[in-house]
């Protein structure tokens, strides 16, 4: 096997593809073992290539802390799981104060994240207010419901730089979006000057290796500029909490292998929630984040989720060798 990732690594450095068969065996190394190390070694090696050693910080704020009737399997917010009791909505100054925080600690990317079937046209209004008060060289964008072409060529002019989308594990199963929707959403941006980052999420271990590689695929089809992997976090009182989260190892494992998947085709690979091994074998993108948040049974207005904060996505960047910049190359 050792033998095989030297080649595989190879390849990827000289540009070509790996095939589908390939990445499947990489998601089939036991995580715990010494050769996912290797893996991990391998990655690493084509993450220092590939990103030019430069590390980013991505920073969320959950807007809207309200029950959404869409009731995914996996999410905090859905309705039908009784969950929110208080219900909050952020105003446009606690918004902007959060963006100004963002922006002032050395994020790259900034994204507002709302339940599905909020207002576009007022998160365009937001976007356009935000970008009058808060200087800086950061990128803003949206991760939201469902939109078409014109849509979103009208959330471009608003000033909103790339989407946050995704087609999620188990869609139209733990779901109750028809995946051809999100699908033609993904279409839509990649048709508009919109940028898209999409992650492989959120992973549970009651996934095959043969979803994470489909998915994994689609994020290069779609022409992602940030891919990775978010594990799917446990929410009790959701029906997929009752099982248990990914190891750091097997995440990591799998942010090796989207790493080596995407090669020169997606220069950032970011993993959530962020471990250091992770780090190590392969992301160059960590989540910070602020407000509702999907992952969790409460609300935070100021901490970060998780206790995750900058300086500790910063620091391990910082061991591993990488310089965390606020704006791309
Ligand atoms: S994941 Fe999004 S669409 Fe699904 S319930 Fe949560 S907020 Fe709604």
């Amino acid at each position: 096997m050792e033998k095989k990732i030297n080649e595989w690594k190879a390849q990827v450095l000289a540009g070509e593809n790996l095939s589908r068969e390939e990445i499947l065996e990489m998601l089939a190394i036991d995580p715990e073992s010494e050769i996912c190390d290797k893996l991990g070694a391998a990655a690493f090696e084509v993450a220092r290539q590939v990103s030019g050693d430069r590390a980013y910080l991505w920073g969320a704020f959950g807007v809207d802390y309200k029950p959404c009737s869409m009731n995914c399997d996996f999410c905090s917010l859905g309705e039908a799981w009784g969950i929110i009791t208080t219900q909050k909505e952020f105003s446009m100054e606690e918004v902007i104060e959060n963006v100004r925080y963002y922006a002032e600690h050395n994020v790259r990317w900034i994204v507002l994240r709302t339940t599905e079937f909020y207002s576009l046209d007022e998160l365009g209004e937001l976007i356009e207010k935000i970008r009058k008060e808060v200087p800086g060289v950061y990128e803003i964008g949206l991760n939201v419901g469902e939109f078409d072409e014109a849509k979103a060529n009208q959330l471009y002019e608003r000033g909103v730089q790339f989407i946050y989308h995704s087609l999620r594990m188990g869609e139209g199963k733990d779901t109750a979006f028809d995946p051809n929707v999100r699908k033609s959403t993904l279409s839509a941006i990649k048709n508009s000057p919109l940028k898209l980052v999409f992650l492989v999420e959120p992973i549970g271990i009651e996934h095959t290796n043969e979803e994470i590689a489909d998915v994994c695929q689609l994020t290069i089809d779609y022409g992602a500029i940030v891919s990775g992997a978010m594990a799917r976090v446990p929410v009790e009182g959701t029906p997929l909490g009752r099982y248990p989260q990914l190891s750091e190892r097997r995440l990591a494992q799998i942010i090796a292998v989207v790493r080596l998947a995407c090669g020169f085709q997606v220069k950032d690979i970011c993993v959530h929630p962020a471990n250091e091994t992770a780090i190590r074998w392969g992301a160059n993108v960590a989540v910070v984040e602020t407000g509702s948040i999907p992952r969790d049974r409460c609300c935070f207005p100021q901490e970060k989720w998780n206790n995750f904060d900058i300086a500790q996505a910063t620091e391990w960047f910082e061991n591993q060798g990488y310089t965390v910049y606020n704006k791309g190359e």
